[in-house]
């Protein structure tokens, strides 16, 4: 661990040097997704950011616990025609039991998380899953004196909070600007305050997910889970809590209010936001109509997807863009991460077969030092792609015969694409699958392009053209190069 991660922490709004509350562990929180449609563009992006974040500190040998919940009751973004749970609605229209809809929901989260190649969380906690740890905690919160009941919801009264503490401390909002801006909602008139957000709340008759509570039959405020899961399995302080920028306020902005109200002291060290993808400079919203699909991505079916987008096209999109600003997304720029990311796996392939020289005729700079100079920069990992690029092009000198390389430089080169861009970046180029399996694939071909560079060296031109063309026949693509040949599957 001689490496120093300096992270962006959105509380303090500075970098700081990541040190763990824990000798060796660290113990981080993310919002997960609410299940009760497909996943989109929008979810990607936090779940790449912070499995980036997941891999370097495993990878610097920290042991990570990291827990990244589902939101599958009790998400207070009704639907506004009926004002019912959105989980409940979707399953009341097709006769289905809800866990039926989230089970079906997250199988397809996972399949999609599976294709980008992002890591399992260490722990995936449902909100329906800890109903009672959530009654618990609002208990904590009304003994503290910083909650309410009223007509059987219990509502935090945000007011009394400020006068002791500072709501608003995230975001940099104050309550005075809030106060001012906010609309009178429904359930407005059994809240003191309109700023007073539900710990609990009372369900309508129709409302058929629900559970009995000291207070009412009801379900837990959405806030509260992320309170109530972080503290079970991180304990009362941990290291990390991330999500996307939108979920900082009023989310992440309560969620500290509620620790603060039922522990008296704060649950988080470093919070980290990622930032947005806009389509075409606008928010993904209904209104704009341009939520697009990671199935339609990976597919091409959405009308403003002119192709599709291979899972992994979408990934180095994504790490192109350190994950604090925002991204645009547009044709041309998945396209042009499409010739990218295609271009970097060529010299990945080219590294696997470069054969070793005496010694090396070129300098071959400290590339993993570089690197990690980037990852320790609060993630920079477009920053660690222009390296790798970098070094690709000493890889495709060497592959083109213009410069020679010691086998000690070949093997740095390796570890270096390994670290950087198999292991960090999780990108997969194809060839992981099967790898053992392949190995005396290859070397049969590369046994029959020897015999035809033989051939070929003695003028057999019958032999050498015999054995292009069947090999083009197999689809293979063979290319002639100064060191000798070069060959991939079209
Ligand atoms: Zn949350």
């Amino acid at each position: 661990m001689d490496q120093t991660l300096y992270i962006y922490n959105s509380l303090a709004r500075v970098k700081q040097p990541f040190k763990p509350i824990h000798d060796g562990h660290v113990g981080m929180y993310v919002c997960g997704p609410t299940v009760y449609g497909d996943a989109h563009l929008g979810h990607a992006r936090p779940a790449i950011t912070f499995d980036i974040l997941f891999r370097y500190l495993r990878h610097l040998g920290y042991k990570v616990r990291y827990v990244r919940n589902i939101t599958d009751v009790g998400h207070l973004e009704h639907d506004a025609d009926s004002g019912e749970d959105k989980i409940a609605k979707k399953a009341r229209l097709g006769q289905l039991e809800p866990m039926e809809v989230v089970q079906f929901y997250l199988n397809r989260y996972h399949k999609d998380m599976e294709a980008l190649n992002v890591l399992p969380p260490s722990i995936e906690p449902h909100a329906s899953g800890h109903i009672i740890e959530q009654i618990e905690y609002v208990k904590k919160i009304l003994d503290a004196g910083y909650a309410y009941e009223s007509c059987g919801s219990v509502y935090f009264d945000v007011e009394k909070y400020n006068r002791d503490h500072n709501y608003g401390k995230l975001s940099g909002r104050n309550i005075e600007d809030l106060q001012n801006t906010t609309r009178s909602l429904d359930g407005q008139q059994e809240k003191r305050n309109p700023l007073d957000f539900a710990l609990w709340k009372k369900a309508a008759p129709e409302h058929i997910m629900h559970w009995p509570s000291p207070w009412s039959e009801g379900f837990p405020g959405w806030h509260l889970e992320c309170s109530t899961m972080g503290e079970k399995y991180l304990g009362e302080t941990f290291d990390i809590h991330g999500g996307g920028m939108d979920l900082m306020f009023p989310h992440h902005e309560c969620e500290i209010a509620q620790s603060v109200a039922a522990q008296g002291h704060e649950a988080v060290k470093y919070w980290m936001h990622n930032n947005m993808i806009t389509i075409a400079g606008k928010k993904m919203g209904k209104s704009y109509n341009n939520f697009i699909t990671l199935e339609q991505f990976f597919d091409g079916s959405h009308p403003l997807l002119t192709q599709p987008y291979s899972p992994m096209v979408i990934r180095f999109f994504i790490l192109q863009a350190q994950y604090r600003p925002t991204v645009d997304f547009s044709n041309e720029a998945l396209q042009a991460s499409e010739k990218a990311l295609q271009k970097m796996i060529d010299i990945y392939r080219r590294l696997q077969t470069l054969k070793p020289a005496d010694k090396s005729s070129a300098e071959v700079p400290d590339f993993m030092a570089q690197c990690y100079e980037a990852m320790n920069d609060d993630l920079n990992t477009p920053m660690v792609i222009a390296i790798l690029f970098e070094a690709g092009k000493i890889v495709n000198s060497a592959t083109d015969g213009n410069i020679t390389l010691s086998s000690e430089d070949i093997e740095r080169l390796r570890k270096l694409f390994d670290t950087m861009l198999i292991e960090l970046l999780g990108i997969k180029t194809g060839a992981e699958e099967n790898a053992t399996d392949l190995k005396p694939f290859e070397g049969a071909v590369n046994l029959l392009l020897d015999i035809r560079k033989n051939a070929k060296e003695q003028k057999d031109w019958t032999t050498s053209d015999l054995i292009r063309d069947k090999l083009a026949a197999l689809g293979f693509d063979v290319k002639d190069t100064k060191s000798g040949f070069e060959w991939s599957l079209k």
